[in-house]
């Protein structure tokens, strides 16, 4: 039992390499080929994402600049006016002591600068308001005359760019209102001193204008400053003012080269992005687009892709599983077989209609068994027969009595037995040769096997004695079939090359007794007994042991028969 679990462990580990084999066969081409092909297409989408952002930027970073380059140079203009100066200079003599003739001009000044900054207004009215600051960042003008601070409220000098420009730190309007501005360019003296601020509170509904015509429907330009807060936004004025948010990186470095940023922005949508710092002020610009609309091509790709591998991997393994019972099932019939075959079972055959390898071997299998049946089967006769006259052996007729005697005992059928020995066999053997006296032997086995019926048997007890078993049959039987023996004997001439030997036989009968103590030696004894009393009576005759009376109204043929008395 344990050999045979041991071999179906094996053919389970048999199929499960098959298996393995194909999943590997499967998996491994196809997740390569998807890996590839989802990074190809991740990199190419990669690539055109960044360029179309690259696009999108560098045109909101050009206008953007050149937007804060006109505002800048348009202030530059009103602040080199001789009004401005001459004011100023004089507003920045004011005596320590403040006489009233020198307060008078001062007022004078102020009232002149606020003069001319109304005609400023009058030139760019969808500006806001202009002030003019001192050194020290006070104002000593504005128009229109608004509560609101300017946004450079201290030391504005210290706080100019390289090319001497000034943005204000924050936002100035409410929501409702277009958010504006406040740029501020010096006021510089013929000296080349700085004298003041001009300062100028400008609408960004432009720059909005600017990053919306920059952007693409899918992406968000947004105005930052380099800390990241979100100033501006191309898709809706609500962010235009919010202050509060950043963009998801604060990085005062523009994007690396073919990089994109990735991270959740503001709104939490997860997106990719670049970045550019703005040439005129200290922002920066960010446009982002939705991960998902840049990369939606890949993910389709990788679900195709692990569809595409499910199916194949399911199909390959049920595949598999088929070639694995295809093989196995034969090969553990052939198995089983040969088990038995090895246990002595030559009967089995087995049924094949495969064409393959298997198929083959199992015909030659079949082939192998069908040989060893045929020659066990030649042994086996061998082993009982008597090989000269094709008669049972002695062993195999004693088997046979003792058979035939546990049969009697079951069921009660009567049988006989005749031990037949032929007459002056010595004779022929001294005339004619062993040769002659083995061909009376084998006529003997043909007179038998004429003579008696498909059940009694016949088989040689030794030298040219012989055991005869008669089924079935009683005393007057007995006599009957005997008597023919020896007449059929002593009738046929037996030729031998070219000589006709003629023979006889004596015949002694035993039938079993009903008295329940007979054996097999008994029996034998007793037809013995018969036989010495045929030869002795002078041979050729049949004696009978067991008849119990001599029949009256018995008429043989041929008297050559006696009854034991
Ligand atoms: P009886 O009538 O008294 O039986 O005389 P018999 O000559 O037949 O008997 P005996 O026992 O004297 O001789 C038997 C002979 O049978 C002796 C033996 O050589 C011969 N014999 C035994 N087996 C064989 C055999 O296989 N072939 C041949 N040719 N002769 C055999
Ligand atoms: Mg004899
Ligand atoms: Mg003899």
């Amino acid at each position: 039992m344990a050999r045979k679990g041991s071999k179906r462990g094996k053919f389970l580990t048999i199929r499960k390499r098959i298996l393995v084999i194909a999943i590997f066969a499967t998996l491994v081409p196809s997740l390569l080929l998807g890996w590839i092909t989802y990074y190809q297409t991740y990199e190419l989408l990669r690539v055109k994402a960044v360029q179309e952002l690259e696009g999108g930027l560098e045109r909101a970073r050009r206008g953007v600049d050149t937007w804060f380059q006109e505002k800048f140079d348009g202030l530059r203009v009103f602040s080199s006016s001789f009004v401005l100066v001459e004011n100023l200079t004089r507003h920045l003599q004011k005596p320590a002591n403040g006489r009233r003739e020198e307060v008078a001009a001062e007022r004078l000044a102020e009232r002149q600068i606020s003069e001319f900054l109304k005609l400023v207004q009058d030139q760019l009215p969808h500006y806001h308001r202009f002030v003019v600051l001192d050194r020290s960042s006070n104002i000593i003008a504005q128009f229109p005359r608004l509560m609101r601070p300017t946004g450079f409220e201290s030391g504005w000098i210290d706080r100019m760019s390289p090319d001497r420009t000034l943005i204000s730190g924050h936002l100035s309007g409410s929501e409702a209102a277009t958010p504006s501005v406040s740029l501020g360019v010096p006021i510089v003296a013929a000296s080349g001193e700085d004298l003041g601020l001009l300062a100028a509170e400008i609408p960004l509904s432009k720059l909005v204008g600017i990053l919306e015509f920059s952007s693409d429907p899918e992406s968000e330009l947004l105005l930052a400053r380099s800390s990241g807060e979100i100033l501006l936004s191309s898709l809706s004025w609500k962010h235009a003012s919010a202050g509060d948010d950043v963009v998801g990186y604060r990085t005062e470095q523009t994007s690396a080269p073919l990089m994109l940023e990735r991270y959740a922005n503001y709104r939490g949508v997860d997106v990719v992005s670049r970045s550019v710092a703005l040439t005129q002020i200290p922002w920066q610009l960010v446009i982002e687009r939705p991960y998902r609309s840049v990369f939606a091509e890949v993910d389709r790709l990788r679900d195709i892709a692990l569809l595409l591998t499910l199916i194949l991997l399911t199909g390959f393994g049920l595949l598999a599983y088929l070639v694995s019972q295809s093989i196995l099932l034969p090969l553990s019939s052939l198995t089983l077989a040969a088990a038995a075959v090895a246990e002595g079972n030559l009967s089995v055959q087995l049924e094949s209609d495969n064409q393959d390898e298997l198929g083959f071997t199992i015909s030659v299998f079949n082939d192998m068994v069908g040989r060893l049946r045929l020659g066990r089967e030649r042994l086996e006769k061998i082993s009982i027969t008597d090989s000269l006259t094709g008669l049972y052996n002695r062993k195999q007729i004693m088997d046979s009595l003792a058979l035939q005697f546990s049969r009697y005992r079951r069921g009660g059928l009567r049988f006989s037995i005749l031990m037949v020995d032929i007459d002056h066999f010595k004779q022929i053997n001294d005339r004619q040769g062993h040769l002659a006296g083995d061909a009376a032997l084998q006529q003997i086995g043909t007179v038998f096997r004429n003579v008696l019926r498909n059940t009694d048997v016949a088989g040689r007890y030794g030298g040219e004695e012989f055991l005869i078993i008669l089924e079935q049959a009683g005393e007057r039987q007995a006599l009957e079939t005997a008597e023919r023996i020896r007449s059929v004997t002593e009738k046929s001439e037996l030729d031998f090359q070219g000589e006709l030997i003629s023979f006889s036989v004596s015949i002694g009968i035993a039938t079993v007794t009903e008295d329940g103590r007979d054996t097999p030696d008994a029996m034998i004894q007793r037809a013995d007994r018969c036989l010495y009393t045929a030869k002795q009576r002078g041979r050729n005759q049949v004696i009978a042991a067991d008849l119990k009376l001599p029949e009256k109204g018995l008429d043989w043929p041929d008297k050559k028969f006696e009854l034991m008395k």
